[in-house]
C-alpha cells in the first residue's frame, strides 16, 4: 500500500483535524487546574529540592507532561468542546497515565475495546462519530478503516513521532528493511510498523547482537524466526532482507540503547560492504526525541545525588517511565515504581510498586526511619498533580507535611 499517499489524501479530508479548534485559552485553564500543582511549581523555583524535618526530597530537573502529551491531552479537551454531543470515541489510551484517561473516561470519551487477542473491536463506532487517535499515534489500517466508515478524525499524533514514521518511509523507498528498535507490541511501534514494508523490530542491544552476527556469518533461519516471531513484517526473511537496513526507533526508548543499536549496525554494514558501499546498506537518522533524552539525562544527573531510595511515577504500560526506572536499577538505588499516589499506603508505611519485568508486589516499612533523601521523577504522560500527592505521602509518612 502506498502509505505516503493515503496520509496525504488523509491530510487533506474535511474530515480530518490534527490541529486544536480554537479553543486552547479555554483549555489551558483547565488544565493547569486539572493537572498542575503549585507545591511541584515551589520545588522547581527551589533548585528541585525540598527539605522538610528529616525528609530531602530531589526531584529531576526534567521530567513528567512532555510537550507532545500536553499537546495531545489539551487536544482531546478541545475536541469534547467543539463536538459537545457527538459521539467521540479514542483508539487507545491517550497517553499512559491512569488519572488523565479515567478524566476523559467522565467527559464521556469512549475507548474502543481490545479482545482477548489483543484485537480492537471498531463496531460500535458509526459515520460521523468523533475518533480521537492519541499522541503515540495509530497504525495506518486504523486509520483507513475510520476514514472508510465516514468518522471524524482527530489526529493528536505527535511530530516526533511523525518524524520517525518519515524514516520508514525513507527506508521503504528504496527498499530497505527497517530495523525498529522498540517493543514490538507497544502501540507506536505497531503504528511505525505498519508504515513499512519490510521491517524488524529488535527489544534491546542483545538482540541486535544477534541481528548483526546473523548479517556477518549468517545462522540458523528457523532459530531467526521464531526468535523474532511477531516482531517481523509478513514473509521475512533475514537471508534475504538484512543486506540493506534502515535504523528507527519508538521514541521513548532508552536514548543510549538507540545509539548503541544504530551504532552497532553501522559498524556491522561497514565491515560486510566495506566505506565506499556503506551508504547502498545503511541509513539512519536521529529520531529520539528531546523529551526523552531530557528526562533521561535528568535522571543520570539525579542517580548521583546520594539518595537513600528513588520514587518512580508514571504508567505501568508508560515505556519511557519504565526506562526511568531501569537507570535507577543500574545504578543500584532502592526504586519504586508507581503508578499513582494511591500506592502509598501512609498508615502501614507500605507500598504497592512493580519492580522491573515482575508483577506488583507490596513492601512493608519501605521508608527507612531517620533522615533520608528522596529522589522523585515521573515519566512523559504523569501529570504534576500526581507527583505532588506522592511526594505529599512521603512528607506524611515521615510526620514532615510540606509547609510551604
Ligand atoms: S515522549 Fe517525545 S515522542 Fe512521546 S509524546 Fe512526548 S515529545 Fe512526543
Amino acid at each position: 500500500m502506498d502509505t505516503k499517499a493515503f496520509k496525504r489524501n488523509l491530510n487533506q479530508s474535511q474530515n480530518y483535524y490534527r490541529k486544536g479548534f480554537g479553543h486552547q485559552e479555554e483549555v489551558a485553564g483547565v488544565l493547569n487546574t486539572e493537572y498542575q500543582s503549585s507545591l511541584i511549581q515551589t520545588i522547581r523555583d527551589r533548585n528541585y529540592q525540598l527539605q522538610e524535618g528529616n525528609v530531602t526530597i530531589h526531584l529531576a530537573e526534567s521530567f513528567g507532561f512532555c510537550w507532545g502529551v500536553e499537546r495531545a491531552v489539551a487536544m482531546a479537551y478541545e475536541t469534547r468542546q467543539h463536538f459537545p454531543t457527538e459521539p467521540i470515541w479514542i483508539t487507545n489510551e491517550i497517553i499512559h497515565n491512569p488519572s488523565v484517561n479515567q478524566r476523559l473516561r467522565e467527559m464521556n470519551v469512549h475507548f474502543i475495546e481490545v479482545d482477548a487477542d489483543n484485537q480492537k473491536d471498531f463496531s460500535g463506532v458509526g459515520k460521523g462519530d468523533v475518533v480521537i487517535l492519541p499522541a503515540f499515534g495509530a497504525s495506518v489500517s486504523e486509520m483507513q478503516l475510520l476514514d472508510e466508515k465516514g468518522c471524524i478524525i482527530v489526529d493528536t499524533t505527535c511530530p516526533w513521532v511523525s518524524k520517525v514514521w518519515n524514516s520508514v518511509e525513507k527506508h521503504k523507498k528504496r527498499n530497505y528493511t527497517s530495523i525498529i528498535h522498540g517493543k514490538y507490541k507497544h502501540e507506536e511501534t505497531v503504528a511505525t510498523s505498519s508504515f513499512a514494508d519490510k521491517y524488524l523490530v529488535v527489544l534491546n542491544l542483545a538482540q541486535a547482537q544477534y541481528v548483526a552476527d546473523y548479517i556477518l556469518h549468517g545462522g540458523d533461519k528457523a532459530e531467526f524466526l521464531e526468535k523474532f516471531k511477531n516482531a517481523h513484517s509478513e514473509g521475512f526473511d533475514p537471508d534475504r532482507d538484512l543486506d540493506q537496513i534502515g535504523i528507527a526507533n519508538q521514541t521513548t526508548m532508552l536514548k543510549s540503547e538507540t545509539e548503541q543499536i544504530g551504532k552497532l549496525f553501522e559498524r556491522t554494514m561497514l565491515q560486510k560492504y566495506g566505506p565506499t558501499e556503506l551508504n547502498q546498506h545503511f541509513m539512519s537518522f536521529n529520531t529520539i526525541c528531546d523529551a526523552t533524552q531530557e528526562r533521561q539525562d535528568a535522571m543520570f544527573e539525579l542517580v548521583d545525588k546520594d539518595l537513600s531510595l528513588m520514587v518512580v511515577i508514571g504508567g505501568y504500560n508508560s515505556s519511557n517511565t519504565t526506562h526511568l526506572q531501569e537507570i535507577a536499577v543500574e545504578y543500584n538505588i532502592p526504586s519504586y515504581h508507581i503508578d499513582s499516589a494511591d500506592r502509598i499506603d501512609v498508615e502501614n508505611n507500605r507500598i504497592e510498586h512493580k519492580p522491573l519485568e515482575k508483577d506488583l508486589e507490596i513492601t512493608e516499612n519501605w521508608l527507612p526511619e531517620g533522615p533520608i533523601a528522596v529522589g522523585v521523577t515521573s515519566g512523559a504522560s504523569t501529570p504534576d498533580k500526581v507527583v505532588e500527592a506522592a511526594i505529599a505521602k512521603i512528607l506524611m509518612l515521615k510526620n514532615a507535611p510540606a509547609i510551604v
